[in-house]
């Protein structure tokens, strides 16, 4: 059974997105971290509206909640450009994105959220757009098949994935600008709790907001999320003020432990540790003994569990570390391998 919890890459229901919507940044002034990617932008943008032309395409890649949905409508609205958004799945034929091509103006934007999940077809329909502003329609089929080539007004693509890997070479070259968002330190998520606490007219101090952020795996996704549960929590059970001990109980609660993992992280690492001796398994194995899905936990379980150093990624799997186990308690037992050399092995003599 999947386990219920409150870090996703899920698509967020309708109260949540407006929950979100009203806290992104509109301009890059109000981004708080991912400095280089932010220094890079302005300039960029700076660039291009002194040449008074559209920007170059940009691929923002990394983790689920880091804001790559935020950053391309903030460049959009940084180019006084309209944007138009979708995602790879929603676009399943060629036909889908002709229309939104032919109705985009020059400068304007187009996001294509999940594009590595784009059908082939359209990938490669996407290309001649991508490089030439231009779209090669086939029209009729057999004999009277023509292909009718449709000039487009000069617009951005801004595309954003959690996996870059999984994005093809020449759809991956067509892109000018490529930057990877990277796990947020926890100052900089609480300096976004802050905003959010002050837009949302939240009464709180800022260890508070610091113990949220810590919390939060590095993500303002999340920290905004906990931040409305722990709202929830002190309007019910406290007096309606954010308290060290209302963000204690009320994380208690959603079962996120010290370093903000939940059930479903502790899970992952107690199968591998439990079931698989502590590895190495592949991701299929672990999926199917949690009865979630492989991309689930490829792209919200693991990436954090990897930078805090709990698992390792080698070729023949995933392993569990020492400090996961210390973590949760575990006894650690390294199985040896053919790097721990030949003392480590039985070699059957007496
Ligand atoms: P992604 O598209 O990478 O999944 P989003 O752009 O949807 O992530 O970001 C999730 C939420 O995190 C946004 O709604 C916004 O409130 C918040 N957020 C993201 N980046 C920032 C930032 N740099 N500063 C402040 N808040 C941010």
């Amino acid at each position: 059974m999947a386990i219920d919890r409150v870090i996703t890459s899920e698509s967020k229901n309708e109260a949540e997105e407006n929950f979100n919507v009203s806290l992104r940044p509109k301009q890059l002034r109000e981004c708080i971290g991912q400095q280089k990617v932010i220094d890079k932008l302005k300039i960029a943008i700076e660039a291009a509206k002194k040449r008074n032309e559209p920007l170059e395409h940009i691929l923002f890649y990394g983790p689920p909640g880091l804001g790559k949905t935020t950053l391309a409508n903030v460049v959009a609205n940084e180019m006084g450009a309209n944007i138009r958004c979708t995602s790879g799945p929603a676009l399943t034929k060629q036909g889908d994105l002709m229309g939104l091509l032919s109705n985009i103006n020059t400068g304007d934007t187009l996001f294509i959220d999940e594009i590595h999940r784009l059908s082939t077809p359209v990938e490669e329909f996407m290309y001649p757009a991508m490089e030439e502003f231009r779209v090669d329609f086939t029209v009729d089929s057999g004999l009277h098949a023509k292909t009718i080539n449709f000039p487009l007004k000069r617009f951005t693509l801004i595309g954003a994935t959690t996996r870059a890997g999984l994005l093809s070479a020449p759809m991956r070259s067509r892109f000018g600008m490529l930057y990877h968002l990277e796990f947020y330190n926890t100052a900089d998520l609480t300096l976004i709790l802050k905003r959010s606490a002050k837009l949302l007219q939240l009464n709180c101090d800022e260890g508070t907001l610091n113990l949220i952020a810590t919390r939060s795996r590095g993500t303002p996704r999340i920290a905004n999320r906990l931040l409305k549960r722990v709202r929830d929590y002190a309007q019910v059970k406290g007096q309606g003020e954010l308290t060290t001990a209302i963000v204690e109980s009320s994380l208690k609660m959603e079962q996120i432990d010290g370093l903000g993992l939940d059930e479903l992280d502790r899970s992952f690492l107690r199968a591998l540790a439990g079931v698989y001796e502590g590895g190495p398994a592949g991701i299929e194995a672990i999926a199917a003994t949690l009865g979630e899905e492989r991309d689930t936990l490829e792209d919200v379980v693991e990436p954090y569990l990897l930078q805090l150093g709990f698992v390792r990624r080698t070729n023949r799997g995933r392993e569990i570390t020492k400090q996961a186990c210390e973590h949760l308690g575990l006894k650690y037992s390294k199985k040896p391998t053919a790097d721990d050399g030949p003392e480590l092995f039985d070699s059957g003599q007496p």
